[in-house]
């Protein structure tokens, strides 16, 4: 099957001017990241605030070209495509953003609202935007009257309903949701990450999900990547990851999150201590390593590639320490 979309060694640097005499410094905000998802897929990116999920999501969203690296839509490489074909990837992947509040223009009514990017991408005439509208409201779950409302009018869990409507109105194959529900109560998090599965099980949609949150994650993804400082430490399936995390990182980030923690296994507990590092200025070496309990001498002078192990892809020296001996079979 062709996966929706798909990522080999992504890269996004950013030039920071240092004056008129001096070379600018580089920030490498992405350094290398690739993945692939299936349709009716969802992959989580993970990581800090700064680890460079962002910057990762405007990339695949098209909003933002990469450096370099190969990025591909239904199997049409997006950076070599002619004008045309590009505005046609454009609709195939379409972004929700974190905030309700300010991605829906208030002066606006929801039916012209999501109307909007069909008037702007498509023929349709008036009548036939308007009943697509309408259709697309009753399967976010909101009412036919909604479709004359202002989004002041509106809870945030409902906003983001309309912000997902938007979203689907070109019928796109991936959506990229950068912190989708991080705004809302805990409670409205619930209804909208179980509307947005329901519509991926409707329309095999595949989702890009930027979560700094493993306890929304773990509801949501199917696989994980964990990013720090712009590069994969981890990747794998969710259960796997879940159940025996194997990166340093990735243990401190659900050790912070009570409750998540294996399928009963006995992961010890790393804490996460100190800030993450500038990207101007990363450690050489591993770039866990300043905040690693494990660190040892190599892991400061020797980058770890990114590498199978235990059923995932895994970028730590010292790893196979970490994996714990299978129980005994009685
Ligand atoms: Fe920690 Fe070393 Fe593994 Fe980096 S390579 S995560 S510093 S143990």
């Amino acid at each position: 099957m062709t996966a929706v979309v798909e990522v080999h060694d992504l890269r996004q640097v950013y030039r920071i001017g240092r004056g008129l005499f001096r070379q600018p410094d580089q920030l490498q905000a992405v350094a290398g990241v690739s993945f692939s998802v299936q349709p009716g897929r969802t992959l989580a990116v993970v990581g800090e605030s700064g680890c460079g999920k962002s910057t990762l999501a405007r990339m695949v969203a098209l909003i933002e070209a990469p450096t370099s690296g190969r990025l591909a839509l239904g199997g049409v490489d997006v950076l070599s495509a002619a004008p045309k074909q590009r505005r046609e990837l454009r609709q195939a992947v379409q972004l929700v953003f974190q905030n309700p509040y300010g991605s829906l223009n208030p002066r606006k009514k929801i039916g012209a609202i999501l109307e909007g990017p069909l008037e702007i991408n498509t023929r349709l005439e008036a009548p036939e935007r308007a009943q697509q509208a309408r259709a697309m409201l009753a399967l976010v779950g909101l009412r036919p009257e909604h479709y004359d409302r202002y989004p002041h009018m509106f809870s945030g869990g409902q906003r983001q309903r309309i912000a997902i409507a938007r979203a689907l109105m070109l019928k796109p194959k991936l959506v990229v949701a950068d912190e989708p529900v991080s705004a809302l109560d805990v409670s409205i998090q619930a209804q909208v990450l179980n509307l947005l599965a329901d519509l991926q099980a409707e329309l095999g949609l595949a989702y890009l999900f930027i979560s700094h949150d493993l306890g929304v994650v773990r509801h949501i993804a199917h696989d994980v990547l964990v990013m720090y400082l712009g590069q994969t430490v981890e990747q794998g399936d969710k259960g796997r990851i879940f159940a025996q995390p194997l990166h340093p990182y990735t243990r401190a980030l659900l050790g912070a999150t009570p409750g998540l923690v294996g399928s009963g296994a006995a992961v010890p507990r790393t804490v996460l201590k100190g800030e993450l590092p500038s990207p101007l200025n990363p450690p050489p070496g591993c770039v866990f390593s300043t905040r690693c309990p494990l660190a040892a001498e190599r892991c400061r002078t020797e980058r770890p590639a990114l590498r199978e192990l235990a059923g995932r892809q895994l970028a730590c020296h010292l790893a196979e320490q970490l994996i714990e001996p299978a129980a005994p079979q009685h």
